[in-house]
């Protein structure tokens, strides 16, 4: 039988420890964690992804400020922007979300940000210290994954993983993670010549490709534990509206794999929870550090 991995529950269970993290910071210093989010333009995926982030961090008590700024906003003026955020001493965690415009460099953008705000894990430093076994802001994303797997093996050490996509927000630091966590791991990407026999040696799968059913389940290796990154809008079977679905093809893998995450419910939720975590460490180091204001 496969277990069907509850993102949804380990999500509220983390969202509720971080509540309580955040009202633990405000009875000791008078902190209130404050995430500023930034959206230019009118993506409308990435207005949703936003007003979530922003709800969510309200609900378990932090402050939230949300930027909608034109889709013509110049580079310098978003840098202006990040600049004043990095100043501000009650912010503590500043969020870009992306994709940007065509006439704003997100390298440049992402590397404006304090590290020490960077809740989303992107600048260079914190890239370089997850790579390095550093103590960074890891990305939201890849770490809820790594809490689903722990809570469903244990520890990792020494299984063979498997990551599909290398990009720098989920596959890569993704692959880290695993590494750190003792894993033999392996990394397939669009240029992958031999998917399938990849996905039979690999006792976890993490997929992150945006694929619709690219993994087969008579790929998986029996016993294997899945977990589906994708979030993939597709026509219903039926033609009547869309659907999610994930990378992997959930029927198929029921029954041969031991565990795996349903999309929509498995990481989705991890995501949130895990940004919002992000944003107490990080009110709390600088809490620490002196580097910040208590609330007026
Ligand atoms: P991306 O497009 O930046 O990267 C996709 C990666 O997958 C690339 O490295 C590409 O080489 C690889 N890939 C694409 N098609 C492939 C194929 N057919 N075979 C093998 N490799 C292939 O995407 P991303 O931002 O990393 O996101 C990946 C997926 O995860 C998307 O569906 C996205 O919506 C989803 N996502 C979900 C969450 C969440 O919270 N659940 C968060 C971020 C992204």
């Amino acid at each position: 039988d496969t277990r069907i991995i509850d993102g949804r529950l380990r999500a509220e269970t983390l969202s509720r420890e971080v509540a309580a993290g955040a009202e633990r910071l405000r009875g000791a210093t008078g902190v209130v964690p404050k995430l500023v989010t930034i959206l230019v333009g009118e993506d409308p995926a990435s207005k949703i992804y936003v007003r979530r982030k922003a709800e969510h961090a309200r609900a378990i008590g932090m402050r939230s400020v949300s930027h909608h700024l034109d889709a013509d906003l110049s580079e310098a003026a978003l840098l202006a922007l990040i600049a004043a955020l990095n100043a501000d001493r009650e912010v503590h965690g500043i969020l870009v979300q992306l994709p940007l415009p065509p006439q704003i460099d997100r390298v440049r953008v992402l590397a404006a940000i304090d590290p020490a705000k960077d809740i989303d894990g992107f600048h260079p430093m914190n890239v370089g210290l997850l790579a390095s076994d550093g103590d960074g802001i890891v990305p939201c994303t890849p770490r809820g994954c790594m809490m689903l797997l722990e809570a469903e093996l244990g520890s990792l050490q020494g299984l063979n993983a498997l990551v599909v996509g290398c990009s720098n927000i989920v596959g890569r630091p993704m692959a880290q993670l695993l590494l750190r966590a003792g894993c033999t791991v392996s990394i397939a990407h669009i240029h992958t010549r031999d998917l399938p026999t990849l996905v039979a040696t690999a006792d976890l799968l993490v997929s992150a490709a945006g694929a619709p059913g690219l993994i087969r389940g008579g790929w998986l290796k029996p016993g294997a534990t899945v977990i589906d990154v994708g979030i993939n809008r597709v026509p219903k079977p039926d033609g009547d509206g869309t659907r999610i679905v994930g990378d992997v093809r959930f029927d198929e893998a029921l029954g041969r794999a031991a565990a795996i995450t349903p999309v929509p419910g498995g990481v989705g939720p991890m995501t949130i929870a895990c940004l919002l975590d992000n944003v107490l460490r990080s009110a709390e180091r600088l809490a620490a550090e002196g580097r910040c204001a208590a609330a007026a």
